[in-house]
């Protein structure tokens, strides 16, 4: 058994659907659970909704709602004719259950109404999607994630139930394997145990591909994206980035940690844990190779680039030459968490530390604000992080050639620098 997931890009046209069913008729007999996001945008579009909704505004949230509802209509008229009038009902219910909340008026918080709207994107997607594959020959199953997954209720950010969906994936998923080979279903979304719909955070769909690979003792799970393979570098930055075709789970969460783009963190855990091979492949290349990643040792790795830029260095010095002590590190890390700040880089001197992170300026205004408390504080804007895993002395020079450097720590493996 397979579990393969599909995000927005890879379904966010009538053609690229159609592609995602070649890619699937190359798996004849094979069982595979088949995960998919929303189509292309339609996540922000329906996070536009959710707020408006929330902000009193019900006509614009209907309005918008109505333009996600046109796009999926249209979408299924295009692919289907057999399926259409099936395939139309089951959306229609959906559309139905969303409007009839934005009539409403918002009675509970943010997030809980975000989830309740944002998470119909994936359930029109597979819909739609489902009714097309059985259409062409590709027959399957189309299952509501939220019956099988459950979590608790930190809406956005919901946390899985292991124990509950383990026994829903054993006592649904399995026996339902035994009638077909395909199962279609959702990424991202799920459900609390009263049925509320809950979402894992944005570009959740890896990880709902790793959770079912982890309960099913999946052979491997395939990413399928729009990138040849997972790259050394980011393009966008690098013309030169070359795509390693090699990984290990211990790099992979290395480079998460760096901020390396790559797959959602969240995934890496439940793979590694039951050593299930993880495949990033080109859904407009399936030829391609992509990226075998797995549990065992690698050497030779290439240099991995990570560029960010917009970065922001606080320097934070205690006000009466007192020792930084651990009293001050713990409080500074609280604001951190209150404000769901990640610094990018730390460092501790004795009377003074610093941070680096993504300039995001109204978390910093109050970040500087309420460690003003405790430290003189100092802000510099406008500073680029420079990480290379697996660096070489010539290389860091070309990359830092030219730039003056403010700080620098470096391990064996890796090396980090923060320059302008
Ligand atoms: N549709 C969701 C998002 O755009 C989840 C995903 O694509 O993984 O964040
Ligand atoms: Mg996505």
């Amino acid at each position: 058994m397979k579990v393969f997931k599909f995000g927005g890009a890879s379904v966010n046209s009538v053609e690229r659907i159609k592609n995602m069913g070649t890619i699937l008729k190359q798996f004849p007999g094979e069982k595979i659970m088949v995960v998919i996001s929303a189509m292309g945008k339609t996540t922000n579009a329906l996070e536009k909704v959710a707020e408006s909704f929330f902000n009193g505004e019900n006509k614009i949230a209907l309005e918008l709602f109505e333009q996600v509802r046109m796009q999926h209509l249209n979408t299924a008229k295009y692919l289907l004719v057999t399926h259409y009038l099936d395939c139309e009902k089951q959306l229609k219910d959906f559309f139905t259950e969303a409007e009839w909340l934005l009539h409403g008026s918002p009675v509970r918080d943010f997030d809980f109404y975000y989830d309740q709207v944002v998470c119909i994107g994936e359930l029109l997607s597979t819909t739609i999607i489902s009714a097309y594959l059985n259409e062409t020959g590709i027959q399957n199953k189309w299952i509501d994630v939220r019956d099988i997954l459950h979590t608790d209720n930190n809406f956005r950010d919901a946390s899985i139930d292991w124990n509950f969906s383990r026994s829903k994936v054993e006592s649904v998923i399995v026996p339902l394997f035994r009638d077909t080979d395909k199962i279609v279903t959702q990424g991202f979304i799920s459900s609390t145990d009263e049925n509320e719909s809950t979402t894992l955070g944005r570009e959740g769909s890896d990880y709902t591909a790793a959770v079912f690979a982890n309960l099913l003792a999946a052979e491997q799970v395939s990413i399928w994206k729009d990138v040849e393979a997972v790259m050394n570098a980011d393009p966008k930055q690098f013309s030169d980035a070359k795509p390693i075709s090699e990984l290990n789970y211990a790099e992979l969460i290395e480079m998460a940690f760096y901020g390396a783009q790559v797959i959602h963190p969240k995934t890496i855990k439940p793979l590694q844990n039951k050593n299930i091979p993880l495949y990033v492949k080109c859904f407009l290349n399936p030829s391609l190779p992509g990226t075998f990643i797995h549990n065992h040792s690698l050497k030779n790795l290439p240099p991995i680039i990570v560029l960010k830029e917009k970065q922001v260095m606080l320097q934070l010095k205690t006000k009466d030459f007192s020792f930084i002590g651990e009293h001050h590190l713990i409080e500074l890390n609280q604001i951190f968490e209150k404000l769901k700040i990640k610094p990018n880089l730390t460092q501790n001197a004795a009377i003074s530390c610093i941070a680096v992170l993504d300039d995001r300026p109204e978390k910093i205004e109050i970040l500087s604000l309420k460690a003003a408390d405790l430290f003189d504080v100092q802000v510099t804007k406008g500073l680029t992080l420079l990480t290379i895993r697996h660096y070489t002395p010539e290389l860091f020079e070309k990359l830092s050639a030219g730039k003056k450097i403010i700080l620098q720590q470096q391990t064996p493996e890796t090396v980090q620098v923060l320059m302008y």
